[in-house]
């Protein structure tokens, strides 16, 4: 029998399928060693067959087979390989993802905790002992009155040599069972709450039913409420669920949620647990301990099987497209495992994305709308403030009338008030107001942040830090301008208009380690009155009854940036944020401050028109030929030599340019320049960007032509990427 193997080496030129000869016992799915090029490595069988194609004598066997029961699941195998042939991957990074590194390089292993208990009853071990070994009689003593005890405890208690010569002699015996690292969750009973109609519709259509289902409901319509019935559902059918949340270190409460549901049925995949919990959250998932797998993206490939239900939470969040290497789509591996397991699969936003939208639209998915939050809630009023009008009353302060107005009222009120600004740091540049230095990280082409807690300058692409300026390193001035502000400069401004109000800040520099989010929002959660300052962090899902008002300081920030997905993305934001208010009382109210007052983005966001801004935007995108009526592939091309990158730029443009004469006008654009951002981390990069008309064959092209190996350069291909950077 010949095993078909996959080796897990990062190399182009290894990417194919080896034979080697099977040892018993081999099965599809195993992780073996094998002997490669005079190493032994680690790879993954990925097929067995009594033929084969290459020479049978040389044909080497495999050094050994790693498990007993394959780690890789059939159906997650079969998902490596769609990947790799959908998303032009190697299969082993596909099989990377699928297997955390601590199962795959087995760097972590099952803890043990150890005990002892007396085989024999106490009279037959006290003549086997003999009068003399002291410490083993008491011993057996203590574990006669105490039944079984710790190993470690008796070792305290009794010494290592004398428990020792008792287990040798058969007369203890050590136990050991396996100590589960559980992530921390708060056990809250939460009530089960009685469906409203409208959810018991869904529910009952997405149940009795398979396919792709887009649930567009506004914030706080009870979509969670419809998750947990559907995967309640799928339980009670002896199956199991994936959910899957943008990030879930950010939203404890759905943890709460989930865990009062489903107790001891629930699992959790994410970013922030440590190795240890993630390799035994892994394993309970495995062994089918766990049935509801809940989790950001990665948890796709969680090893479930019997999958009756998939739901994609927030299907608009960007984190469901993985920016880095493997690249993919979460809905589309989603879609392969919905159908795979003939399960539902449900999309569920208030802002769904125009891509989704559209294909709800077009019919490839069932739309079902819930247009009300639930208990008769009205959606809270956004009003829009011209910040020009502001200036030109004499305010230059960031903050409008309006808005400190109704920030008063809410603290007066006794309630909690969120303030978004998408920008963290205290100043997003520092410059010399004398000869117009401004201060720039030495690796990368980008101004450095101010960050006045540590008195330092940081790069937020690299993370290196410089010492702030005192006077200009160029004209020595001590006139220095500060940038636009950022959420440290926000608390700092409120802690001055309110000094008796508990202020939280809630970004990236506040959130590091492994529970910073939960803390900063269970103490949020706890004090009113309060204020939450943060960044795009606090739009995701929290639910909060005491906030009564929303502040949205600056969104033309992500208005301006200049992509095509800069509208949707603003729409996504203003309308999440602002449904962070009045979720308990009919007293939500949210202002939006902006310089472009008349944006078709902000009219129908702060109507709720979810619709009306959809026939907008997709129009435009189809009168201008962005996606989804075209694809954008962009291939990046860096190095630490700028010459090296811009001679591999010109090459695998000139294989592009060929493309155009090939397909002609479903090219619609195509073209070689330097990235928005020249330098990063030392390296300089360009970019091919082209845009066509949805075609599987140009893609296909494109991708053999940045499939090459070149010397100190690297070339990475994305699809209708989120940030062009
Ligand atoms: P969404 O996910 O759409 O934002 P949630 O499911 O979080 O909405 O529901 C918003 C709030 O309404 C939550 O506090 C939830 O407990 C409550 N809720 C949801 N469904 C019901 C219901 N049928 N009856 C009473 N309260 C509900
Ligand atoms: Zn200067
Ligand atoms: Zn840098």
């Amino acid at each position: 029998m010949y095993a078909q193997v996959v080796v897990d080496i990062q190399n182009d030129a290894v990417d194919r399928v080896f034979d080697y000869v099977a040892l018993t016992n081999t099965q599809i799915g195993m992780r073996v060693s094998v002997p490669f090029a005079n190493r032994t490595i680690l790879g993954y069988v990925i097929g067995l067959s009594n033929e084969t194609n290459f020479d049978k004598n040389k044909i080497k066997p495999l050094k050994a087979n790693l498990e007993m029961v394959p780690k890789l699941k059939k159906e997650v195998l079969e998902l490596c390989k769609f990947m790799s042939n959908h998303f032009f991957l190697r299969l082993s990074d596909c099989i990377r993802l699928a297997l955390p590194s601590c199962v795959r390089l087995d760097s972590e292993h099952a803890q043990l905790d150890y005990s002892l208990s007396l085989i024999y009853d106490v009279e037959t071990a006290i003549n086997i002992i003999g009068k003399r070994a002291k410490s083993q009689l008491s011993a057996v003593a203590y574990l006669n009155d105490h039944g079984e005890e710790k190993f470690s405890k008796m070792v305290e208690l009794f010494g290592r040599s004398s428990l020792n010569s008792l287990i040798e002699k058969g007369i203890v015996s050590k136990n050991s069972t396996r100590r589960m690292r559980k992530p921390e969750v708060e056990n809250v009973k939460i009530k089960k709450n009685i469906l409203t109609k409208a959810q018991q519709n869904a529910v009952n259509q997405i149940i009795n039913d398979k396919g792709v289902f887009l649930l567009h409901g506004v914030t706080g319509s009870g979509k969670t409420e419809i998750y947990m019935n559907v995967i309640e559902n799928a339980l009670n059918n002896g199956k199991t669920a994936i959910m899957l949340v943008p990030e879930i270190s950010l939203t404890p409460q759905m943890m709460q949620r989930f865990n009062s549901r489903f107790p001891g049925l629930v699992a959790v995949l994410h970013s922030g647990l440590s190795e240890g919990e993630r390799f035994d959250e892994w394993e309970r998932i495995f062994s089918g301990e766990a049935r509801v797998v809940l989790g950001a993206r990665s948890a796709i490939f969680a090893p479930v099987e019997n999958v009756g239900a998939i739901i994609i939470d927030e299907e608009h969040d960007s984190s469901y497209v993985s920016e880095n290497n493997p690249r993919f789509f979460t809905h589309d591996v989603a879609e392969f495992r919905a159908n795979y397991n003939a399960c539902p699969l449900v999309l569920g936003s208030a802002t769904p994305s125009l891509e989704s939208f559209k294909k709800a639209k077009d019919g490839q998915y069932k739309l079902i709308s819930l247009k009300e939050r639930v208990n008769n809630l009205e959606m809270p009023k956004i009003e829009i403030v011209d910040m020009l009008n502001e200036v030109l009353d004499g305010n230059t302060s960031p903050y409008s009338k309006k808005l400190i107005a109704k920030l008063d009222e809410c603290i007066n009120n006794k309630k909690q008030a969120i303030l978004f600004i998408n920008r963290r740091g205290f100043a997003s540049f520092v410059m010399c107001r004398d000869c117009g230095y401004r201060a720039k990280c030495d690796d990368c082409e980008v101004s450095l942040v101010y960050h006045k807690e540590d008195n330092q300058l940081k790069c937020h692409f690299c993370g290196k830090r410089y010492r702030m300026l005192t006077n200009c390193p160029n004209c020595n001035s001590t006139n220095i301008k500060y940038g636009a502000l950022g959420t440290e400069r926000v608390c700092n401004d409120l802690q001055k208009m309110f000094p008796n109000v508990p202020i939280f800040r809630m970004d990236n520099d506040t959130t590091r380690g492994k529970n910073g989010h939960k803390h900063i929002l269970e103490q949020f959660a706890a004090t009113s009155p309060s204020i939450l300052v943060g960044t795009q962090m606090i739009a995701k899902g929290h639910d909060y009854p005491l906030v009564s008002f929303v502040g949205i300081l600056d969104a033309d920030v992500s208005l301006y940036n200049s992509d095509f997905k800069s509208n949707e993305r603003t729409f996504q934001l203003v309308t999440q944020v602002a449904g962070r208010a009045g979720r308990a009382n009919n007293d939500g109210y949210v202002v939006l401050q902006t310089y472009a007052p008349k944006h078709y983005v902000y009219r129908f966001a702060s109507n709720y028109d979810y619709n009306s801004f959809f026939e907008k935007e997709i129009n435009l995108r189809q009168t201008t030929g962005f996606p989804p009526f075209s694809t954008i592939v962009r291939i990046l091309i860096s190095s630490v030599s700028d010459n090296r990158a811009i001679e591999v730029t010109k090459k695998l443009y000139d294989n592009a340019l060929k493309l155009k004469d090939k397909y002609g006008k479903q090219i619609l654009f195509m073209q070689a320049m330097p990235s928005p951002v020249k330098r990063i981390q030392t390296k300089y990069r360009y970019q091919i960007l082209t845009r066509f008309t949805p075609n599987e064959d140009i893609l296909n092209d494109l991708f053999t032509i940045a499939d090459v190996i070149e010397k100190d350069v690297s070339i990475f291909v994305e699809i209708n990427p989120n940030n062009l950077r």
